[in-house]
């Protein structure tokens, strides 16, 4: 009685080989300190668990909103982005209307759209991993798509889209989604815009700057369209430990969380200099906490050999236009230094 849209459908492949060393999954490195995880049993000791949650996680809201910059109807939560990318491709325009998806990007934006039955149109990024501006208004003369994801930066290739180009699609009338998973570590934003316009909503996670555990992602957008995609929301989407946690960590563990992406930044550029001297390694510059890269060899012997050697990373050749290559997470400074000398190594 399954349907065929389902069979048809392969499930989210996250990587579960265990390893010493695990840069796979673009987390944050470091664990939190001490005091604050002794602060977060404290707190949520106290948490009634025969109750069920604030589904207006309010107080969450609040220290989100003053972490953001913005106002609490401005935000809708959801258990981590992924849950807000399937409330957005539910909501946004009717179901038999096409979604754009550049790629390669987040698969995650075309599992949903798969699931949902949505119809995709998936426009090839250029050479230098920047929007094919041309090839997507030539798209628009076929069919127009109603919604478009722009992961901003891009995962995996790690490069922002220009921004004059993303402007340019919208302006032919869809909705656009400005994934910002990553942008403590890019800076960039449609911020503004996602507070004043209606065709364009942001997102962005506590899940790589040190909570992915926590499971929290933000919708940024006018307080209209909050409200409108709020009908969706299942009710208590966002655990109560989880909300516990991340209002302490965000009132006491701010510091943390700034020297971590601090930390994090400088690694980036010292990673991705030490791999431009491997002889063999083309380096993709990044604007995120990972990098990716392509060797000679088949990305699936070059992630094996490193897997062999305790070091776990993201083989990301199964996706368009990225034959032989891999993305690394920014680890620790000796999680980095023991990912190239293994590299150096395969490569050798
Ligand atoms: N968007 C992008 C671009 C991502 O890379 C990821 C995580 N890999 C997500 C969304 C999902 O993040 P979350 O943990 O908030 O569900």
């Amino acid at each position: 009685m399954l349907s065929l849209r389902l069979k048809s459908l392969k499930a989210y492949n996250t990587e579960t080989s265990k390893a010493k060393i695990k840069l796979s999954s673009n987390e944050l490195p470091y664990e939190l300190p001490d005091y604050l995880k002794t602060r977060i049993a404290q707190e949520i000791s106290k948490i009634p668990l025969n109750r069920y949650p604030d589904p207006l996680c309010a107080e969450l809201k609040e220290v989100l909103a003053d972490f953001f910059g913005i106002k609490e109807s401005n935000i809708l939560l959801g258990n981590g982005s992924d849950e807000l990318i399937y409330y957005i491709s539910t909501a946004v325009g009717e179901l038999n209307e096409a979604v754009l998806i550049p790629v390669p990007t987040f698969p995650m934006y075309e599992i949903i759209s798969r699931t949902l039955g949505r119809p995709r149109i998936e426009v090839l990024l250029k050479e230098d991993f920047d929007l094919d501006l041309e090839k997507i208004l030539e798209v628009f003369k076929e069919r127009k798509p109603i919604l478009a994801y722009f992961s901003f930066p891009n995962n995996p290739t790690g490069n922002l889209f220009s921004k004059e180009k993303i402007e340019r699609i919208r302006s032919e009338g869809l909705f656009a989604v400005l994934d910002e998973a990553y942008y403590h570590y890019s800076g960039n934003t449609f911020l503004k815009d996602a507070l004043e316009r209606e065709d364009t909503v942001v997102l962005r996670t506590l899940s790589k700057i040190g909570l992915a555990g926590l499971r929290i992602g933000i919708l940024i957008g006018k307080e209209e369209i909050i409200k409108e995609l709020d009908k969706i929301r299942l009710p208590f989407n966002i655990t109560y430990p989880s909300q516990v946690a991340a209002v302490l960590i965000l009132r006491e563990g701010r510091e943390f969380i700034e020297q971590s992406i601090k930390k994090v930044v400088s690694e980036r550029q010292r990673v991705y200099f030490e791999l431009q001297n491997i002889k063999g390694v083309e380096v993709f510059p990044s604007k995120a906490n990972f990098i990716l890269f392509r060797t000679p060899y088949p990305a699936s012997f070059v992630h094996e050999e490193l897997l062999k050697r305790g070091v776990l990373i993201r083989n990301m050749s199964y996706l368009p236009g990225l034959e032989r290559c891999l993305r690394v997470s920014i680890g620790k400074e000796e999680e980095n230094d023991a990912f190239l000398e293994a590299l150096s190594e395969v490569i050798k």
